[in-house]
């Protein structure tokens, strides 16, 4: 049995670490819910260069190979569409398909995600159609005039992305007008968790200034960067990366573009229709992702932390996104590639999230695992902590603590081989 844990009422004191995703909307649903003494700490403003959601976009849809998260997704999608949501939300559809010469692996995962959706009463009628040839995407999305030769899967309408930075940025001001305070920088840079003399009960966390933030419950929500606070959840989540990338359109170019579906390729990657505001397309490499292990100074043990000093994307993942273009949108081949950063993740071995008071240490819960998959979420995500920090435990059994758990190498829905990125070839040219 878990450590019971002291009752919470709307004037404790909580104390969120990490003002990403889960940070974010954990804050939100709390302050929402009448609690009156929340603190957000982030090492950054939000969005902070160091949250995976801070992008120009993510991918929403409810297509899972587990059909557990497609019901949690379409209940998300329900609410990315109410009025506090809705400006941050473009349901443009999505095309997921794979290439002619995918594994097939890619094949198995497409076809499983398709199963946990193809039927569910939750769609509107006609949101699904099949890619047989290229003729089928370019009939749905004309501005798609590339081969995509041998490309097959469908299209889903009922999907699309989430305006990502935006959406962050909108949460964190309604936070604020909510009376959660929120401190960045290096009074809210965590470097230490703090314990009673026993080590029995968390009281907060000790910041890079040198200043202390005392909580009756602490709840942890680093994303990647969890391990390089609490070492031991390196059995259950491992930091991994994927390249991102953009190119540059013009106006013109970008209104040619409009309405165009996310397009997702299993084998080669995935990108969305223009910005609104900077007309750049935002391309990513899909992958088994890469880790950074390190070792780590207080156990001896190897740690996956995501890498500060890395320049470029892995030349696999360019010569993969420039495969995307040439099939696609072959007339930008040749664009240049800019704004190409690694964006890091916390991948669990089975994808589950991990949403938990810590056991054996009172006050304290951890948020993460997202896995890669937990954008989306943002609207919702933050309930599930709220019922974790009022229950005194977690109920749900697949997003609980997990004592062992096989390693996160090989991912069921992900291609390709999990890698160091202190092994792989790194890209710093900026020319396709
Ligand atoms: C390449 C890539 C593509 C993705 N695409 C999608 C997608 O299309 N759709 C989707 O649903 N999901 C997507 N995701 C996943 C999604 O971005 C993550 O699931 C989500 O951001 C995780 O939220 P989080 O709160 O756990 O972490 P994050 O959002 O990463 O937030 C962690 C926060 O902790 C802060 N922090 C770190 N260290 C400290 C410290 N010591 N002290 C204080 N603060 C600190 C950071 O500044 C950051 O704000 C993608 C992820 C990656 C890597």
């Amino acid at each position: 049995m878990p450590p019971i844990q002291s009752p919470i009422s709307k004037d404790s004191s909580i104390l969120i670490v990490g003002a990403g995703v889960f940070g974010l909307s954990t804050a939100l649903h709390l302050a929402q819910d009448g609690y009156t003494n929340i603190t957000v700490l982030d090492r950054e403003n939000v969005p902070s260069p160091y949250s995976a959601g801070n992008d120009l976009n993510k991918i929403v849809r409810a297509e899972y190979e587990d059909p557990f998260y497609t019901e949690l997704a379409l209940d998300a999608i329900k609410k990315w569409q109410t009025p506090f949501w809705a400006p941050y939300i473009r349901l443009t559809g999505y095309v997921l398909a794979t290439s002619a010469s995918s594994p097939s692996k890619a094949r198995d995962s497409l076809h499983k995600s398709f199963l946990s959706i193809n039927t569910h009463p939750a769609f509107p009628p006609a949101s699904f159609s099949p890619v047989t040839t290229a003729q089928d995407i370019r009939h749905a999305a004309p501005m798609l005039e590339g081969p995509m030769e041998g490309w097959t899967g469908y299209i889903n309408k009922y999907a699309g992305y989430a305006r990502a930075a935006k959406a962050l940025e909108h949460a964190a001001a309604v936070c604020s007008d909510l009376g959660v305070k929120l401190v960045t920088g290096d009074d809210g840079y965590a470097i230490e968790v703090l314990y009673t003399a026993a080590g029995k009960e968390c009281i907060g966390v000790k910041t890079k200034s040198g200043t202390t933030h005392t909580a009756s419950k602490t709840v942890i929500c680093l994303g990647a960067h969890i391990g390089t606070l609490l070492p031991g959840i390196a059995q259950q989540v491992t930091a991994k990366s994927w390249a991102v990338a953009h190119i540059q359109l013009t106006a013109s170019e970008a209104e040619a573009m409009r309405g165009c579906p996310v397009v997702n390729c299993r084998d080669l990657g995935f990108f969305f229709e223009p910005d609104d505001d900077t007309h750049k397309i935002k391309l990513c490499a899909n992958g088994a992702g890469y880790t950074n292990y390190v070792s780590n100074a207080g156990s001896g043990k190897k740690l996956s932390v995501p890498s500060t000093s890395i320049v470029g994307i892995p030349r696999e993942d360019e010569n993969l996104i420039k495969r995307l273009i040439a099939e696609t949108i072959p007339r930008f081949v040749g664009r240049e590639l800019i704004d190409r950063f690694i964006c890091w993740c916390s991948d669990a071995a089975n994808s589950d999230y991990v949403i938990d008071f810590v056991p054996g240490c009172g006050g304290l819960v951890v948020v993460t695992g997202d896995s890669g998959h937990a954008f989306k979420m943002l609207p919702i995500a933050g309930k599930w902590v709220q019922q974790v920090l009022e229950a005194g435990m977690q109920s749900t059994r697949r997003w609980k603590w997990k004592v062992s758990v096989k390693g996160s190498e090989d991912i069921s829905w992900r291609v390709g081989h999990v890698q160091d990125i202190k092994d792989v070839q790194m890209s710093k040219v900026t020319k396709l």
